[in-house]
């Protein structure tokens, strides 16, 4: 059965027992983000008496990689390198009428985001946050279709502060604004892993990300259009918000405890107006806790994906990318490659480098290297990698502007070659074995 929605996807959860429910109260300001992150990686979790809220709250649901290849329908080592795939195969989504799409059965009467709960998940979080948002724009030049997920801080009943790093929504946003417009939003929350994947790709300008969910499911994603802006929404989310983000009005934003596992600082922002709310019958919000795995492979499976295309341009020979959690699955990669070309290690670093902004520190090792096993990467570089031979430095490129030893984004970027030089001799890297150890019972030897 192909998933298209978050409900579809918790069923499957509950059915083999990885979704948790919460019956009794809890309260909206950290107690339920203390339990998301204590479940991180383990359970979907689902609170239904999310305080005194009739809308029951959902976290976690692609925690692990695991979860994501299961949602991907496909297996676990294969998953960005299928992203990847996808992203250069995107297939067309289909428009439905309003009456074939669940997220049009409520056409809420104004908008109260007081009637949502939507909770505080850091000690020193500026306030109410939703995480998991959808927000589609439009290119105000061209009509191009754009997806991308900004923490969205609860300003009043109507207004949302948001943030947008240098990419592609801040452009549209500096080129409405120019011309003293509006740029018109709609923010779809509760959505299925793939949707939630397919709109963090690393994509061109101008490419719409949810093409690539419609690929990913091998049928059409169901669009529809919203009811006061002119943009098409996942007619299967829980909820949408529609609205504008302002020209020329900045309110504070922030701070937000983030993915690096610090606090964004406040400052002035833009501000979404909302002008209409529609939602399921009986909605389930989802929040995505900020620093759980649920938030950060949602970020890095795309971005390996992406990247893999882009560094496979320039060293053909690279076999995967794997976007380290201790860097928070967006700053340090390890990329792996079948070395035939001296120099081909440089040529990949700086392809990663090229491939997102966010990329601080690479790391290139061969093919009989694990690159999801930290071990076996320090192995690499503590017995392949020479300082003075194999480091390459670049320096203030931009980088991300949530890493607090950066200079507002400028950031220096560094290359790890733990490659085996092509002409050594092999001997001196030859692996230690002992033969038999790998098919040996250690248990049937005990007396
Ligand atoms: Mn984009």
């Amino acid at each position: 059965m192909t998933i298209t929605s978050m409900r579809q996807w918790l069923a499957v959860l509950a059915e083999e027992k990885l979704l948790k429910v919460v019956s009794r109260q809890v309260s909206l300001q950290y107690e339920l983000a203390a339990l998301g992150k204590k479940a991180d990686g383990r359970w979907a979790l689902q609170f239904n008496h999310p305080e005194d809220f009739d809308i029951p709250v959902v976290t976690g649901f692609a925690g692990s990689r695991a979860l994501i290849a299961k949602a991907m329908r496909v297996a676990l080592p294969c998953i960005s390198e299928h992203f990847s795939w996808a992203q250069a195969h995107p297939s067309a989504c289909k428009i439905v009428d309003r009456a074939s799409a669940p997220v049009k059965q409520v056409i809420a009467a104004g908008v109260d985001l007081g009637r949502l709960p939507i909770p505080v998940h850091h000690e020193k979080d500026g306030g109410r946050y939703i995480t998991a948002g959808l927000l589609v724009s439009k290119d105000p030049s061209t009509g191009a279709r754009n997806v991308s997920i900004h923490r969205l801080q609860v300003l009043g009943p109507n207004r949302l502060g948001i943030l947008m790093l240098p990419r592609h929504l801040a452009h549209f946003y500096r080129a409405a604004e120019q011309t003293g417009k509006a740029l018109e939003v709609a923010i779809a929350i509760g959505v299925d892993p793939v949707l939630l994947l397919s709109s963090q790709a690393l994509a061109p300008l101008g490419f719409d990300e949810f093409t690539i969910a419609s690929t990913l499911y091998g049928e059409p994603l169901k669009l529809v259009k919203c009811e006061t802006v002119d943009l098409e929404v996942p007619a299967e989310a829980e909820m949408v918000l529609e609205g504008r983000i302002l020209p020329e009005v900045r309110e504070t934003e922030g701070p937000f405890g983030e993915y690096p596992k610090y606090y964004g600082p406040p400052s002035l922002k833009p501000v979404v107006e909302l002008t209409a709310m529609t939602t399921r019958k009986n909605p389930i919000y989802h929040t995505i806790v900020p620093a759980t795995l649920e938030h950060l492979l949602i970020g890095s499976i795309p971005r390996e994906g992406g990247m893999l295309q882009v560094i496979r341009g320039a060293v053909p020979n690279t076999l995967a990318v794997h976007l380290t959690p201790g860097g928070g699955c967006r700053y340090h990669a390890v990329v792996q490659i079948d070395k035939k070309n001296e120099g081909e290690a440089k040529n990949a670093m700086l392809a990663a480098f090229a491939s997102s902004q966010e990329i601080k520190r690479v790391v290139v090792v061969d093919k009989d290297v694990d690159i999801f096993d930290p071990v076996e990467v320090e192995w690499a570089i503590a017995t392949r990698f020479q300082a003075g031979r194999d480091s390459t430095i670049i320096t203030r490129a931009l980088g991300s502007k949530l890493d607090p030893s950066a200079e507002d984004g400028v950031s220096d970027k560094m290359g790890l070659d733990a490659t085996v030089p092509l002409g050594a001799d092999p001997f001196r890297y030859e692996r230690i074995r002992i033969p038999g150890e790998k098919d040996i019972d250690l248990e049937s030897y005990f007396d």
